[in-house]
Parts: structure tokens; C-alpha cells; sequence
């Protein structure tokens, strides 16, 4: 019995790569011993992307869809993929060409080997923009630092994922799930491949500084309660710093001497005004992120699905 692959992709005004990553994908398929079939989750997007994905699926018998509801992100889309998937093993890929289709048979060939991840590395690339690598740089470092887990430059969301994986995946409900992080912190046993990124086939980057603002953020938050400690840890650092200050206070009140300066007495009071809100913020999110997740809101919306015909 030939294995089944399934193949999710999130799409979001994608309307013009759909016919090319299908057909991609059916060209690699051509070429190997595997049945696969394609998960296409649409994320609210408001373009003919829909449209597309139900033109091609009406000429193939294994390209299935999700619509949302609404645009619930790249993240959750990819985990309804996941939850939908029939395959003995899942791969996701972005919708625009950047994760080349060609690297699948290697990645199946790893898992075949016995790994249970095959996650890829993308090597830099001069194609992408400077702002794009340097912030993408950034945001590893960031997450590395100040979280749990240790994540390599460049991991994106083009990986395979074998059923057992998947399956574990699927008793989780985070509303704002970080895959990648997520995985790292499975085990399993996994194994990486580099790859060079491809140019986007079609449309623009749909990740804004806005939503990977937010991802870095989450990504941090959601792996570790470090950023809680800081708090604490600038408590002794400052207190300790006072505790030296106090005694040279009391000297200069005994013997008269002049004490002058309101501009450092304002500047204190500022940068500690500026500290605190920065540290009431970061326990904010925290709570903010319990609160959410106690209303325990179903995490994603399908608003229509082919996928019953199963
Ligand atoms: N995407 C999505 N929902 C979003 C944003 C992006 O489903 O809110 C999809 C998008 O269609 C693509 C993938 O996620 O298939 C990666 O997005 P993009 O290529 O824009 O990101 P980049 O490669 O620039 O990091
Ligand atoms: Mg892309």
C-alpha cells in the first residue's frame, strides 16, 4: 500500500499561486511513490482565492479545502490543516513558492529513515529583502533569549510532521498556537535540511511588521515566564543601588551640605515611571493571555469544507 501524504497550505489572498503550487505539487508526486492529497485552508481572504482553490479541486480528486470564517492568522490555519489531515505523514507549506515543492522527496525520504520532524532551515538569501533577513535575525535571537526553547535562524513552517506528531497536535487548544516553538518543545526525533527560498510566485508578503510583531511577541510569551523575573531582578538591582545611595543621603542632610538638582530627581522619577509601565505591560499580557484562554473559544471558524467527501 502506497503511504498517504497530506499536504497543508494556508493561503490568504493567494488567488494567483493556487494553479501553480497544485500543479507543482503534482509534477513532484509524478515522480514518487506516494499517494498525497492537498489541504488548502482559506484564510478569510478577499480575493477570488476560494474560487481558484474550487476550480482546481473540481478537476482533481485529492485537493480539499477549508474555508474560515475569517482571517484567523497563518498559525491557526496551518493547525486546522493538521487537524484535518488523513496522512500517514502531514507536510505544511506556505502558499507562494518560497518552500520549494522539489524538497519533498527528500524530506519523505528522511522519514522514511525514521524521523518523526523533518523541519527545514532556509539558508540566507540575497533575494529577500535586507529588512526582511535582518528582522527575521532579530526575531530568533530575541525569542532565544528571553525564552525556554532554542530555536536555529531561519526554521519556518515548511516541515513534515509524522501521524503520531499530528496526533498529539491535535489535544492542543492554544488560541494562539507558535508552531514552531510548539514543535521544538515535542521532541521527537527530529531532523533538519536546509534549503534555499525560492522568489514569491505571485502577490506580496502578507506578513505585515504589524502581525510578526505580534508573533515574536507571542512566540516569547508563550514559551517562558522569563520576562516575569525581569521584574524581579531590576527590583534587587535597584534596590541594592539605593541601599548604597541612602547612606550618602543622610550624610549630605547632617552635614548641610547643599543638595541641589531637580533635573536628576525628575529624570529617576521618569525612567522609573517608564520601567513600571513597561513591567505592569508584561504582566498584562500574561493575564491578558489567561483570559483568553479560559473563555475557551472554539480556535478557528470553518465556514465550508469539501472535506467530508473524504
Ligand atoms: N498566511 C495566512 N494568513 C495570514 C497571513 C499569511 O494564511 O494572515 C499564509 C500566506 O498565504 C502564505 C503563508 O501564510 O501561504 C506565509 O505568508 P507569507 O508568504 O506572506 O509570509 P512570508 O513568506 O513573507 O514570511
Ligand atoms: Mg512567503
Amino acid at each position: 500500500m502506497k503511504k498517504l501524504v497530506s499536504i497543508v497550505i494556508p493561503a490568504y489572498n493567494e488567488a494567483d499561486n493556487i494553479f501553480m503550487i497544485c500543479e507543482s505539487l503534482k509534477n513532484v508526486f509524478a515522480e514518487i511513490n506516494f499517494n498525497y492529497e492537498v489541504i488548502l485552508v482559506d484564510d478569510g481572504s478577499s480575493d477570488p482565492t476560494l474560487n481558484k482553490i474550487q476550480d482546481y479541486a473540481a478537476t482533481a480528486d485529492n485537493i480539499f479545502f477549508l474555508e474560515f470564517s475569517r482571517n484567523f492568522g497563518h498559525q491557526l490555519a496551518v493547525k486546522a490543516g493538521m487537524d484535518h489531515a488523513f496522512g500517514d505523514c502531514v507536510i505544511s507549506m506556505d502558499c507562494d513558492m518560497q518552500h520549494p515543492p522539489t524538497l519533498i522527496p527528500e524530506m519523505l525520504k528522511k522519514w522514511e529513515e525514521g524521523n518523526e520532524v523533518v523541519y527545514t532551515i532556509r539558508e540566507d538569501d540575497k533575494s529577500l529583502s535586507k529588512g526582511k533577513r535582518g528582522s527575521s535575525n532579530l526575531f530568533y535571537k530575541t525569542l532565544n533569549l528571553l525564552s525556554d526553547i532554542e530555536l536555529e535562524p531561519g526554521a519556518a513552517d515548511f516541515r513534515l510532521l509524522d501521524q503520531k506528531v499530528v496526533n498529539v497536535f491535535r489535544n492542543f487548544h492554544e488560541n494562539e498556537p507558535f508552531l514552531r516553538g510548539l514543535v521544538k518543545w515535542l521532541g521527537f526525533k527530529q531532523h533538519a535540511i536546509k534549503y534555499n527560498p525560492a522568489a514569491r510566485f505571485s502577490g506580496n508578503s502578507k506578513y505585515t511588521v504589524k502581525k510578526m510583531f505580534r508573533l515574536a511577541l507571542h512566540g516569547v510569551t508563550s514559551f517562558s515566564i522569563k520576562p516575569l523575573y525581569s521584574a524581579v531582578y531590576l527590583g534587587f538591582i535597584f534596590s541594592f543601588a539605593s541601599v548604597l545611595y541612602i547612606p550618602y543621603v543622610i550624610y549630605a542632610f547632617a552635614n548641610n551640605v547643599e543638595v541641589s538638582g531637580w533635573a536628576s530627581m525628575l529624570m529617576t522619577i521618569v525612567f522609573f515611571g517608564g520601567l513600571q509601565l513597561i513591567i505592569l505591560g508584561i504582566i498584562g499580557i500574561y493575564v491578558g493571555k489567561m483570559f483568553m484562554q479560559t473563555k475557551n473559544r472554539p480556535n478557528y471558524i470553518i465556514r465550508s469544507t469539501n472535506i467530508q467527501q473524504h
